[in-house]
């Protein structure tokens, strides 16, 4: 009988070896079968021909393996069909007392996108074990039909060729999951998809066969196959494989291995995050190194508490290793300033220019630079670890009743150091709502460039409770973050979030390199951000305030003055002046201006003497209502053009603005307000 007649559909049994798909195969087509060899070698294959219902099929039984590499004979025959003859489903047989090893397959055979259906045999194998399985919760992760079958007493059949039937009719749900890589391989795969997909050559050759993005992972597990395929294609001088060259030296070097090793560690990953929801062992058996670990990190009573602790440490490091290396770009920075003061002492502008624009603007926010760097390496060792995927599974449950992914928590938790990379980092989520919330409250959460903000102003006012106040207004952002998520669940973006998989990778020992790299690309951002749009912003804001000529620097009666009493009214109610204003404004481009513009505004000097201006200015309860609204009052500009550039439009990144502003407005009054209903100043 021919495998492929165009009127009848083909069903293929894939699986590891001892799985039971032969004896699966046995029950679905009784005595009607074929053996023969396929072609060419000498691997044993079975054609059958079986019924659902009033639908007939045939059904081809694959040889049994582990992987769909192209190592062995049999994991190219599987590879091959699939993609070649591409049946009309594909029933995956899965030993349900070792399902560990055997999701492995299963998570390479979505990859292959083809239309599954999960048997999931030796369930009296896996009860006399002690091996409990959610099989609704596991369809639901893994996106196909899930059918619990004893193929051995011929228990489920009935069920299976139904799904079956149902799958040929087009039924059956296929959620089309992927296995995801990681920001750094994701960024590496989709320029590769890239590179795939804009050569006609390979989209003739490979088109309808395999999907791009398909043979982008294979060309960095290193498949020969595919290189091979590819080079007869290309050559060797392919693009392809130029940009592929590129992409592995690039993985190397943040992971330190073998991308090869990466990508495999990842899928376990994946089938480890399925296992530890949705399998459940009355008795424990052999037990990885990482699964030890996980076994007291993901505890549901412990689990909490030490991530609460880890959280905690970030920002203790970030305050009281800080200080040290602080104390010396402070004094640096003093002393460069009076160098420049005394040897820059004509023309009177450029002294001003430099002294109070340049040294006191960049000066005011660069003494910060260690605490931003701190924070940049807790977070890039929080991720790199693998850690940050735990502390996500732990908080799945809390995220979900916000009407969120537990995914989401990764992102946000990386916008403590820059919403610029959090807000990309929210390509790793599934659900297109999801993403749009989690990009949305991103800015809510208190990003570094704030920290000079609290710590100019704590030290100015609170100096007895500089921690507890800066605190307190982290907690005000990861609330509000959380109130707006509800929110925007509920009117916005409505709907129940899907269930996914929490891949759960093992834990590595982050590489000093990847560590480094990790927070150098974000750390450097600040940098760059302190030379360019910092200085600038610093210079210009000189400009307004020592313009027009003659009048006082600073003074009412400068341009700034202008129009910070221009806008004074919309600060007015929450005890705002208008040196406020023009911070606020210039704040805009780059949160660290807002002290940059107080710096260059009060004329520079040491902090303490900007402390002392300051306390001219603001009183405490002004002081606390002024650093609320800077957390929350609209994006930066580089996060908002991030918003844009990942929304994909200027409607949402005009929208996060506005509701930001709104918010910030909203919550500085009530601050206020009620500080002074309870006697504040
Ligand atoms: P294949 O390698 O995937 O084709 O697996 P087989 O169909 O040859 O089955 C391997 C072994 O598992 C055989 O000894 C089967 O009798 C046994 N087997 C298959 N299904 C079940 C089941 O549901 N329960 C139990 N206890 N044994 C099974
Ligand atoms: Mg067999």
């Amino acid at each position: 009988m021919a495998a492929k007649d165009k009127d009848r559909f083909v069903v293929a049994l894939a699986g590891n070896p001892n799985a039971g798909k032969t004896t699966v195969f046995n029950n679905l087509t009784g005595g009607r079968q074929h053996v023969g060899n396929w072609p060419g070698v000498t691997v044993e294959k079975k054609e059958g021909t079986s019924k659902g219902g009033s639908l007939e099929f045939a059904l081809v039984d694959l040889p049994g393996t582990y992987s769909l590499t192209a190592y062995s004979l049999e994991e190219v025959i599987v590879r091959d069909f699939i993609a070649g003859n591409k049946p009309d489903a594909v029933v995956n047989v899965v030993d349900a007392s070792n399902v560990e090893r055997n999701l492995y397959l299963t998570t390479q055979l979505l990859e292959l996108g083809v239309p599954l259906i999960v048997a999931l045999n030796m369930m009296d194998v896996a009860e006399t074990r002690g091996v409990k399985i959610d099989v609704e919760l596991l369809s639901e992760l893994l996106g196909v039909p899930v059918v619990p079958v004893v193929a051995l007493r011929n228990r489920g059949m009935d069920e299976l060729t139904e799904t079956i039937a149902m799958a040929l009719r087009g039924e059956a749900k296929f959620r089309g999951i992927q296995v995801l890589y990681g920001r750094e391989v994701e960024e590496e795969i989709a320029k590769l998809e890239e590179a795939i997909a804009s050569d006609e050559a390979l989209e003739k050759a490979f088109l309808g066969k395999y999907s791009a993005r398909w043979l982008a992972v294979k060309l960095l597990e290193e498949d020969e196959r595919v290189e091979e395929d590819i080079d007869r294609v290309e050559g060797p001088d392919a693009p392809v494989m130029k940009r592929l060259e590129e992409s592995r030296r690039h993985l190397f070097t943040i992971f330190g291995e073998d991308i090869e090793t990466v990508i495999v560690d990842n899928r376990y990953g994946f089938v480890a995050g399925i296992v530890r929801e949705a399998v459940q062992r009355q008795r424990e058996g052999y037990a990885s190194r990482s699964d030890r670990i996980d076994n007291i990190l993901t505890n549901r009573i412990l689990g909490f508490p030490i991530f609460a602790f880890f959280m905690w440490l970030m920002f203790f490091l970030t305050f009281y290793l800080g200080k040290f290396p602080m104390r010396w770009i402070e004094a640096l920075v003093k002393g460069f300033s009076n160098l420049v003061s005394t040897n820059i002492t004509s023309p009177v502008w450029l002294h001003s220019l430099l002294v109070n624009g340049v040294i006191g603007g960049v000066g005011s926010v660069l003494i910060f630079l260690p605490q931003i760097f701190i924070i940049f390496i807790c977070i890039s060792i929080l991720e790199d670890t693998g850690y940050m995927a735990r502390a996500a599974f732990i908080m799945d449950r809390i995220m979900h009743w916000l009407g969120l992914h537990g995914k989401s928590f990764i992102p946000l938790v990386m916008g403590f150091g820059c919403n610029v990379p959090a807000v990309m980092a929210t390509r790793t989520l599934e659900s297109e709502k999801d993403r749009m919330i989690t990009i949305l409250v991103n800015p809510l959460m208190s990003c570094t460039a704030r920290l000079p903000v609290y710590a100019l102003f704590t030290a100015a006012f609170f100096a007895a409770n500089q921690g507890t106040i800066t605190f307190s207004l982290y907690l005000m952002g990861i609330i509000l973050a959380i109130a707006m998520a509800k929110l925007f669940r509920k009117t916005l973006f409505r709907g129940e979030s899907e269930p996914f998989v929490m891949e759960l990778p093992p834990y590595r020992w982050p590489t000093a390199k990847g560590t480094v790299i990790h927070m150098w690309e974000r750390g450097s951002l600040f940098l760059r951000k302190a030379g360019t749009v910092i200085l600038a912003g610093s210079v210009i804001i000189w400009l307004l305030a020592y313009l027009p000529w003659g009048v006082a620097y600073g003074s009412s009666a400068s341009i700034a003055g202008k129009i910070g009493h221009f806008f004074e009214p919309l600060v007015k109610p929450l005890g705002f002046d208008w040196r406020a204003v023009v911070a606020l404004l210039f704040g805009f481009v780059a949160k660290e201006i807002v002290v940059s513009t107080f710096g260059a505004l009060l004329g520079g000097g040491t902090r303490a003497t900007i402390s002392t201006k300051l306390q001219a200015i603001f009183t405490p309860l002004t002081a606390y209502t002024f650093m609320a609204f800077t957390l929350l009052y609209t994006p930066c500009l580089a996060t908002v053009a991030v918003i844009r550039k990942e929304t994909g439009s200027w409607k949402w990144a005009a929208f996060a603005v506005g509701y930001s502003l709104v918010l910030a407005w909203l919550v500085a009054f009530f601050i206020y307000r009620v500080g002074l209903l309870f006697g504040g100043k």
